[in-house]
């Protein structure tokens, strides 16, 4: 059997702009291929809630190529020359990824490709500018997000227009590819059915999270769309305000490629002229903070891990266990904390503001390691991302490259005032709440027992009572702070 091309499907779950696709297709018939690799991402291996998606992208692609994706598991460094030798190929392609275990291995298949005498050819499927392409005049690379994406971003070549899906997506039959695999004996190369990667969960707490999304390249075109025509004019002014929803909601279908950021780039760019344009320019830039992240997880590989800024290493961080399961249950007794965690817990998703709030909580007002926090999201959120996580841990605690000063403390109870003044956001997700007047909804600690008694609220029953006091905890992560800075 004559197979020429190997298209290795990664973080580009999508037919329309993907340049390895095309390149394939160029090529001649191909094999579509997807590999789940536990095995190289160590420490980073995909957390629970992204592997909901997974699934499903994956379905939605396999049925976007008519059922002809093949499935794998195992160490990508062993099975793609494998792969290679046993369909006979002549070429793998792919669109490039930017984790730092990513790199490496694909660096080692490319080698091992190439002394088997296979051509390889990568793309850039996923940033707008990849890591290589923005440096300061000397070479180095920024560490500050305004001039990385005003001045940086802004010399380099501008994202280039989407490209169409191939007009002809000639696949090899999956059947006869299963076939040729088996016969070859070797456990690596053994073809999977999506139900047998068991990317789901046995306990199926996954029901609840999947009524908040669709998921798939069609059903993302779709709100890329929408979110331009209902959302993009407001966007500036509205973004903070977590009961309006007014974000695009990208962020997992950007991660997983579902969509590139050309194609959001574009379709920002493009949309009518609106009536503040300073709407459409913010929009822009929260895509530039996304190339930000992997510009700095590049340059600066250790950042998941370890602070960017040394010091932070000596950071007299608390070991507090219970402290830290009640922040992940959502049960501090602070509203918009708790709100925040059960949203997350129950949809996979956050509002960005509402991320900000409960990450300066733990590292802050707790004074546990960001790292904690950093882990627990990558566990439950949809769009969890390595360089986005670590790097956005990283700025709220201070730690991080252009980081948010440490002496920033956000106050929970009035950034909850300020950007859910109603309690609308809070109430959705901590109902027990609901019948408390607006005053005391951010703060119902402070209602006195008739106001309880009414709105049908037993502090330490029906909803805690705080876990700690903000102020002296404000200054007790002041201090620890000044601790490592002389
Ligand atoms: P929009 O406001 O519609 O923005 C459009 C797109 O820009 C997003 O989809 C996203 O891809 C990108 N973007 C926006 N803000 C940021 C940002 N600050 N950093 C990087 N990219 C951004 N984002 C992730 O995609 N994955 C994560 O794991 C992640 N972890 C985070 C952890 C913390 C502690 C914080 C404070 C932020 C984190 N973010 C993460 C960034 C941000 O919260 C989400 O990207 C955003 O909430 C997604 O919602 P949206 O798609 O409606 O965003």
């Amino acid at each position: 059997m004559s197979v020429r091309t190997i298209l290795w499907f990664r973080q580009d779950l999508r037919l329309t702009d993907n340049p390895a696709l095309r390149r394939a297709c160029e090529l001649g018939q191909i094999v579509p291929v997807y590999i789940l690799d536990d095995i190289a991402s160590g420490n980073w291996k995909m957390g629970g809630a992204s592997r909901v998606w997974l699934h499903h992208s994956l379905a939605a692609l396999n049925e976007s190529l008519a059922g002809q994706l093949v499935l794998l598991q195992g160490a990508a460094s062993e099975i793609v020359p494998a792969l290679a030798t046993a369909l006979d190929a002549d070429h793998v392609v792919w669109n490039r990824c930017y984790e730092p275990w990513r790199i490496r291995r694909d660096a080692e298949i490319k080698k091992a490709l190439q002394s088997q005498g296979v051509g390889v050819e990568s793309f850039n499927g996923s940033l707008l500018w990849e890591p290589w392409t923005v440096s300061k005049k000397d070479g180095t690379p920024y560490k500050v997000f305004t001039p990385f994406f005003r001045k940086g971003c802004a010399a380099a070549a501008p994202p280039r227009q989407p490209l169409k899906q191939p007009r002809n997506i000639d696949c090899s039959d999956p059947k006869a590819i299963t076939s040729t695999l088996r016969k070859t004996g070797d456990d690596k190369l053994f073809v999977r059915s999506l139900d047998e990667l068991a990317l789901l969960p046995d306990i199926a707490w996954h029901y609840k999270l999947l009524e908040h999304w669709q998921i798939g390249e069609k059903v993302a075109l779709g709100k890329i769309k929408s979110f331009v025509k209902e959302s993009l004019a407001d966007y500036k002014q509205r973004r903070d305000f977590p009961a309006e929803g007014l974000g695009s909601r990208l962020s997992p279908h950007l991660h997983f490629g579902e969509v590139s950021p050309h194609q959001v780039w574009a379709s920002a760019v493009q949309a009518p002229p609106l009536a503040d344009e300073s709407n459409r320019e913010h929009f822009l830039s929260e895509l530039g903070w996304r190339e930000f992240s992997h510009h700095l997880l590049y340059h600066w590989p250790h950042i998941p891990d370890k602070p960017f800024k040394e010091k932070y290493a000596a950071f007299p961080w608390r070991d507090d266990r219970e402290g830290f399961a009640t922040w992940c249950r959502g049960n501090t007794g602070f509203p918009i904390i708790d709100a925040g965690m059960r949203e997350l817990w129950q949809t996979g998703f956050m509002h960005n503001r509402v991320r900000m709030i409960v990450a300066s909580f733990l590292v802050k007002n707790q004074l546990i390691p960001w790292q904690q926090g950093e882990s627990w999201f990558w566990d439950c959120l949809m769009d969890a991302d390595l360089a986005a996580n670590s790097a956005s841990w990283q700025w709220v605690a201070g730690s991080g490259a252009d980081a948010a000063p440490y002496f920033r403390i956000f106050n929970p109870v009035t950034q909850s005032e300020k950007f859910d003044a109603e309690g609308e956001y809070i109430t959705k997700y901590c109902p027990e709440l609901a019948a408390l007047p607006k005053k005391f909804i951010h703060k119902p600690w402070e209602a006195s027992d008739d106001v309880l008694e009414q709105a049908g609220v037993v502090l330490g029953k029906d909803y805690p009572l705080p876990i700690l006091d903000l102020k002296e905890t404000r200054e007790r992560a002041l201090a620890a702070n000044k601790s490592i800075s002389v």
